[in-house]
């Protein structure tokens, strides 16, 4: 026993002896057909399929062998003969009988003997590429052998009599139809033959030039011109199938050819959607898909199951004998030849496949070679007159079976569904924008409308409380003046009440009924009374009532009043728009005068501060004039007693009279006069004779200083203390008197006085008298010692310049006094004036407009400059200086001389100046 296809046995020895079954389930993965409960689970199943991760699988063409059983006519014919092959179906072989002593053996996937059933026949052979059409790879399942060995037999049998007589093409669409989804996937079916190289529709007969065409880019072949009819149930399959062979029947008819002369071939195109996790749209229950998923688009697999009965595959030299004309024979094994060789020479791996050859091969093109999963069975005879036949056909499946396939996964992206998914979307969306956006502008209206609403309201509370507030105030203005009102009317009710009541006794019944009706104020209850009288009981009398009047009745809500009234038959009056409006214009008018009145009360206030800042201006200038008219008054005193000095004369001569003719002693008696006016007009004739030098010895001698000096000290008269003060002042001239004075305790009583009085005449009599006495060399101890100095400093609060000319002369006198003794060696020491704190005024008055000043301070800051002791002091207040200026400036040429003479002598000065410089 040999094997034939031994040559290729290493190659296919993996293959060679495996189980087709093992093979086949090994090869597709899927269970889903195997029992009727995988089947119900679809979508498990389907996902588990979808999970599949392979696209290209290396696939042999599958070759099963069919034997016929013999037919009658063998049965008589082949009755003395053995059947030429020999099935060994367990060793899945077959032994061709040679002749009677020799056989070939050849080895095929599955042998099927004539017992196999329909069903065996399309499990082993068809169901493998069933599934792994369902599970998205193209798949061929084709019968090839000699005419009337059960190609049509095994694929298309409808079993009409007989169900298990069902042929693959039926029992192939029931599995598929059981395992699509009717929703998500679809199946379709074109039929049509291929006879004499052209293409006939046989579900459409008219249509009978069906051309192919090739995809260029992948090689697909498909026929658009075929009807392509979508297959719901079995039943219309069956229908679809019956029509078919109806119309091959017919064809044939006309054609005058035979279906054994035409290759018929059945096209399902399955198309699946792969539900998994990533392709689901999940827009069906309303959520919101995410945008990335949503533009993932679905994945569908396009597969297709060719089922092909080809035409019969007896030699061309057959066909003459059968009464084929030539032609016609060439076109019939054109195609089949050229398939042959396409397949020897996918089989020897040849280069060159001619593929293009014929149609059968055009449209087998993904069959063989291509990525479809193909499945041959070969149908042969028992008899042994068919040998040659049965022969070729198994060399042919031999052939067949070492042809390689690449599988691959039909899957693509459905990017038509895809888009019409977003498309979808998009409406929607768009749709649900609209509603949101109709939505937020009836939002905004809405807002918009309340917030308008509540803006009107405030300015409704707004303007209402304006109002409560005007009526309030102008209320509170009205109370005021019926206030008024009411006083007035009560006065004037009680001036007519009275007259009346002495006349009407029942308005005095009235009133007392009033009285005890409420109890309220005097003015109430005279107003009240007034009006009933003036009403005299009448309503209309009522109504002729004062604006205000009627406006108290209705703002009055004691019940007691308001009974009262009633009792009265007087209703109260509410005032009516008209009055309501001029009290409105009453009132606007009091708002303009009182902010009128408040305008002009910050323009006076304005104006009084002006008028102060004017006052002050003034009182400043009223103090210069002041102290110009002092000057002036000094000036004009000075002329006056000028003047005086020359009637005096005239004076002098009637006192000189009076002295002679009265006596000495009898004038200076009148100083103790008791009648004031004797000891003033007494005072003045001493005074006068005072001043004459030749008198003043007399005078004192007579007791005159003393009665003087008595004077001044026990009299309250400022006039007296005056002229006395003058008097002393007169007498103090002289050396003599000087010492008298002192002794007499002079000193203390005039520094007593100076602290005493204000009046400037007094004081500067006063000053004069102890001006005198700082010139006596003599009186320097007692001077300071009585508070003559003090007395002195303290008169300058006096501003008058006569006075400060006294103070002057003084100084300057005891400052040279002072010089003298210092000089002599009998004054040691600062000087007095320094001690008593005369120095700074007498610095500031150096310089002093008024002459006479002037004069005697220069004088007394030179005789103080002339000792070293008080220049220390006198630099420290600025004397230098003025006697710097002394020195330059001094009109006076001896006063001049005897600065620059005291600051060169000075060594303190010196030094200061050559300091400073
Ligand atoms: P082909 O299509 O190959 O020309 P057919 O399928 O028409 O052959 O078969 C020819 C005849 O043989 C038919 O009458 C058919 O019923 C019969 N036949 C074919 N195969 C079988 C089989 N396995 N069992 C019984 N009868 C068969
Ligand atoms: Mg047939």
């Amino acid at each position: 026993m040999s094997t034939r296809n031994g040559g290729s046995a290493s190659r296919a020895g993996a293959t060679k002896f495996e189980n087709y079954s093992n093979s086949t389930s090994k090869f597709s993965p899927s269970s889903s057909l195997k029992s009727k409960l995988h089947h119900s689970t679809t979508a498990a199943s389907s996902l588990r399929r979808g999970s599949r991760d392979y696209s290209t699988i290396s696939g042999r063409v599958r070759v099963a062998v069919r034997l016929r059983p013999r037919n009658s006519e063998e049965m008589i014919a082949d009755a003395d003969f053995a059947d030429c092959v020999e099935l060994q179906p367990e060793l899945k072989r077959l032994k061709l009988q040679k002749n009677n002593w020799d056989s070939d053996t050849y080895e095929f996937d599955e042998v099927l003997t004539e017992y196999a059933s329909q069903k065996r026949v399309y499990e082993v052979v068809a169901k493998p590429v069933v599934e792994s059409v369902l599970d998205g790879y193209n798949g061929t399942v084709m019968a090839y052998g000699q005419t009337g060995t059960g190609k049509t037999y095994t694929l298309g049998r409808l079993g009409e009599e007989d169900a298990a007589g069902r042929g693959i093409m039926l029992r192939a669409m029931e599995d598929i139809l059981e395992e699509v989804s009717p929703e998500n996937d679809s199946v379709s079916v074109s039929y049509y033959q291929l006879y004499m190289e052209t293409i006939q529709d046989l579900l459409n007969p008219s249509n009978d030039n069906i051309t192919i065409v090739e995809d260029p880019k992948n090689g697909d072949v498909s026929l658009p011109g075929a009807t392509l009819v979508q297959i719901r149930d079995h039943k219309s399959f069956m229908e679809l199938l019956q029509l078919g062979e109806a119309h091959r029947f017919a064809t044939n008819t006309k054609l005058n050819t035979e279906s054994s002369r035409s290759h018929a071939i059945l096209m399902i195109h399955v198309k699946r959607s792969v539900k998994g996790k990533d392709s689901s749209v999940s827009t069906e229950n309303g959520n919101r898909t995410p945008i990335s998923k949503t533009l993932k688009p679905p994945v569908i697999r396009r597969s297709k199951l060719v089922i092909v009965d080809l035409a019969g595959s007896e030699r061309i030299d057959k066909s003459g004998s059968e009464g084929h004309t030539l032609e016609e024979a060439k076109y019939i094994n054109l195609s089949l030849s050229a398939l042959g060789k396409c397949i020897n020479a996918l089989a020897e791996n040849s280069a060159h496949v001619p593929v293009r050859d014929s149609k059968l091969t055009r449209l087998l093109r993904d069959s063989f070679g291509g990525t479809a999963r193909t499945s041959l069975v070969i149908t042969i005879g028992p008899s042994p007159r068919h040998r040659g036949e049965t022969s070729s056909t198994i060399s042919f499946g031999q052939r067949a079976m070492k042809v390689e396939n690449m599988v691959k996964l039909k899957e693509e992206f459905d990017y038509k569904s895809l888009s019409r998914r977003l498309e979808m979307q998009l409406d929607k969306l768009t749709a649900e924008h609209e509603r949101q956006q109709k939505a937020f502008d009836d939002e905004i209206e809405r807002i918009t409308l309340d917030g308008q609403k509540h803006i009107a309201g405030v300015e409704q509370n707004y303007s209402d409380a304006l109002e409560v507030i005007v009526s309030v105030f102008k209320f509170s203005l009205e109370k005021y003046n019926i206030v008024q009102l009411l006083n007035k009317a009560a006065e004037e009710a009680e001036i007519k009440i009275m007259a009346l009541i002495k006349n009407q006794n029942e308005f005095v019944l009235l009133l007392e009924r009033m009285k005890s009706a409420f109890n309220v104020d005097r003015n109430l209850q005279f107003y009240c009374v007034l009006n009933s009288l003036l009403s005299n009981l009448n309503v209309e009398r009522v109504k002729k009532l004062s604006l205000t009047d009627k406006f108290f009745i209705c703002r009055l809500h004691s019940t007691d009043f308001r009974n009262f009234l009633f009792s009265l038959d007087i209703p109260p009056v509410l005032p009516s728009s008209d009055e309501v409006t001029e009290l409105m214009q009453k009132l606007k008018n009091e708002i303009l005068l009182r902010n009128a009145a408040e305008a002009e009360i910050l323009k006076l206030g304005k104006r009084l501060e002006d008028e102060e800042c004017e006052k002050a201006k003034l009182e400043e200038e009223i103090k210069m004039l002041q102290s110009q008219l002092l000057q002036i008054s000094f000036e004009a005193d000075q002329a006056k007693h000028q003047q005086l000095r020359e009637p005096a004369d005239g004076d002098k001569a009637s006192v000189v009279k009076l002295f002679e003719q009265v006596g000495l002693h009898k004038i200076l008696s009148l100083l103790q006069s008791d009648d004031a006016d004797v000891r003033i007009h007494a005072v003045k004739v001493v005074a006068n004779l005072a001043a004459e030098e030749s008198n003043q010895e007399k005078i004192v001698q007579a007791g005159g200083l003393t009665s003087l000096l008595e004077l001044l000290r026990s009299s309250n008269d400022e006039t007296i203390h005056r002229v006395a003060a003058g008097a002393i002042a007169n007498l103090a001239m002289n050396e003599t008197n000087q010492e008298l004075i002192m002794a007499q305790g002079g000193i203390s009583l005039l520094s007593l006085k100076a602290t005493k009085t204000e009046d400037p005449q007094t004081l500067r009599m006063v000053a004069g008298a102890i001006a005198n006495l700082c010139g006596n060399d003599k009186l320097q101890v007692k001077l300071r010692g009585e508070g003559g100095i003090r007395a002195l400093v303290e008169m300058v609060r006096c501003r008058h310049p006569d006075v400060l000319a006294q103070v002057a002369r003084g100084m300057a006198n005891f400052a040279k006094c002072e010089s003298r003794a210092s000089t002599q060696g009998t004054k040691t020491g600062r000087s007095v004036l320094i001690e008593e704190g005369a120095l700074p005024w007498i610095v500031q008055n150096a310089n002093n407009d008024a002459s006479p000043i002037r004069r005697h301070i220069e004088l007394a800051l030179c005789h103080l400059a002339q000792h070293e002791v008080n220049a220390r002091d006198m630099i420290h207040v600025g004397a230098l200086w003025e006697l710097v200026r002394i020195s330059r400036d001094c009109s006076r040429e001896d006063i001049r001389v005897l600065a620059q003479r005291t600051l060169k002598s000075t060594s303190g000065f010196q030094a200061e100046l050559k300091r400073l410089r």
